[in-house]
């Protein structure tokens, strides 16, 4: 089985090295087929594709969109195979209503007595096309550990959190499948806990695949996933979700877990 990592993250959206970089190091951990899947982004792929040649990588051309669900306001789906020229448009309008998006959450924080401007935020988001929740939490003094600082102001819920308004899953799966990819529904267990609500979306949301493998995936949680995949024969996909070598939660390759129940498998090209 070659090793795969079918999720990573560079600087066009919240990673730590440029596209290349994640690539050569990807290489290094002796990973054999990678995607990159910035945040509602492609701009990064032509230049990891050129490094993934040169280091003998197979590299998969992707993006993870953002989206919203009943179940849960913020919902990842990662594209494979997606044209890059074809998913444009929707990363183009992402990315703006992102930017929007970022306005309203510095000022929510400002109200909350943080001293930033959507300025500062743009400028920690720095080269990248896609502008985050990680790129507020710094502008706003956030370091090291952004956890607890998302768990009182970003999350759902919390004190500065603004939704996301567009796509909502069924149109973000849509997007990928008219850019002629495939959609494979982002690490369930992150975004949900309940294991009856991850069922009904992985059953209702008709997508291609699910990513079973995950590093804070649960033996049960990735069984679960795997039995769900066999029956609704769906694409068990897996990644560590590189953000960068001193990442505080994705910082290596191969940080999944398969618990000896299966493999990752690389979902075709359609
Ligand atoms: P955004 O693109 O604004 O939705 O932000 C998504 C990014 O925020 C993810 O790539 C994670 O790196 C980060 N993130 C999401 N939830 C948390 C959390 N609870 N603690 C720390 N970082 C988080
Ligand atoms: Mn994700």
């Amino acid at each position: 089985m070659p090793f795969i990592e079918l999720q990573s993250h560079s600087t066009v959206s919240d990673g730590q090295l440029a596209p290349a970089g994640v690539v050569e190091e990807a290489a290094e951990a002796g990973v054999e087929v990678l995607a990159l899947t910035d945040h509602d982004a492609v701009a990064g792929v032509p230049e990891a594709e050129e490094a993934a040649r040169g280091l003998g990588v197979k590299l998969v051309p992707a993006i993870e969109m953002s989206c919203v669900h009943e179940y849960a306001e913020d919902l990842h789906i990662c594209g494979y195979w997606v044209d890059l020229e074809k998913i444009g448009p929707a990363c183009e309008r992402a990315q703006r209503e992102r930017r929007e998006r970022a306005g309203e959450i510095v000022e929510n924080l400002r109200r909350e007595g943080f001293d930033l401007t959507l300025d500062d935020a743009i400028r920690e988001a720095g080269a990248a096309d896609s502008i985050g929740r990680p790129h507020i939490a710094k502008a706003a003094g956030a370091s090291g550990d952004l956890g607890p600082f998302f768990e009182e102001y970003l999350v759902p819920g919390a004190k500065a959190f603004v939704p996301r308004r567009w796509p909502s899953a069924a149109q973000a799966i849509e997007l990928i499948r008219a850019a002629g990819g495939v959609a494979v529904i982002a690490h369930p267990y992150w975004d949900i806990s309940a294991p009856a609500e991850v069922e009904d979306l992985i059953r209702s949301l008709g997508a291609d695949g699910v990513e079973t493998f995950y590093p804070s995936h649960s033996k049960e949680q990735t069984a679960h996933l795997l039995a769900l995949c066999e029956e609704l024969d769906l694409v068990p996909t897996g990644s560590s979700d590189y953000h960068g070598p001193t990442h505080k939660t994705f910082a290596e390759f191969g940080a999944y877990e398969t618990y000896g129940l299966g493999e990752p498998q690389l979902p075709a090209r359609p």
